[in-house]
């Protein structure tokens, strides 16, 4: 399959890179203030609980989760999932992180439609990213310029899920530097501490957002040239 080695295989390089990099920074900040008890001893946990009390929230359970950086809130079964380094940890990063996860959980109480919008966008673009290459790949074989361009549009939806995914991710990091810095939970050096630990989180989202647009402009070129060639 010549088209997997061609020139447009470096933007698909590049992508993989700055995912790397972010990928990179999200470990060496997480590490650097993962070491960073605060001074109240809190853990993520308690935290957690306290935010979700605080915003009227009692009915969203906390539990723990296998893995490192796997913490997550579920809406469907309103349960905030927080990592086994996380979750009994009094660490800035620790505090950070399940603060943006109650972040999520106040978002989905308050109804914030950016996170009913990529909650409802979630199997559209699960079935794009399963079948787009191969429309893609038939379409191109086949000489159906059709099919590569279905290909593309269904490509179009993983995007258009990761450029969703922006402003849920950096909203739920907004409200928990907002709640950790108005009810006292951490102070102004923790503060900062736990901001850079969002900071490199968010990151992630737009390193994947702008490979999956240096892909997109990939299969676009892919397309054009199956084009030109018959
Ligand atoms: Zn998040």
């Amino acid at each position: 399959m010549y088209w997997f080695w061609d020139s447009t295989y470096i933007l698909v390089v590049l992508g993989a890179l700055v995912c790397a990099l972010a990928s990179f920074n999200v470990s060496s900040t997480y590490k650097k203030y993962g070491n960073f008890l605060n001074s109240r001893g809190l853990t993520a946990e308690a935290v957690a609980k306290q935010i979700l009390n605080g915003a009227g929230i009692f009915d969203v359970k906390i539990e723990t989760v296998k893995g490192s950086l796997t913490d997550h809130y579920s809406p469907k079964e309103k349960v905030l999932r927080l990592s086994q380094t996380i979750y009994g940890s009094t660490s800035v990063a620790a505090i950070g992180v399940a603060a943006h996860e109650c972040g999520h959980a106040i978002q989905h109480n308050v109804g914030y439609f950016p996170l009913k919008l990529r909650s409802a966008s979630v199997p559209l673009a699960n079935f794009g990213s399963i079948i787009y290459w191969p429309l893609i790949i038939f379409g191109l074989i086949l000489g159906y310029t059709g099919l590569a361009q279905a290909g593309i549009l269904f490509f179009l939806f993983v995007v258009f899920f990761q450029l969703i995914t922006l402003p849920v991710e950096f909203n739920a990091s907004r409200r928990a530097i907002q709640i950790l810095s108005e009810e006292g939970i951490l102070f102004d050096e923790e503060l900062s501490g736990a901001k850079k630990v969002l900071s490199a989180a968010a990151m992630t989202y737009v390193a994947a957002l702008f490979s999956s647009i240096l892909q997109l402009l990939r299969l676009v070129l892919l397309a054009n040239r199956g084009n030109r060639r018959r």
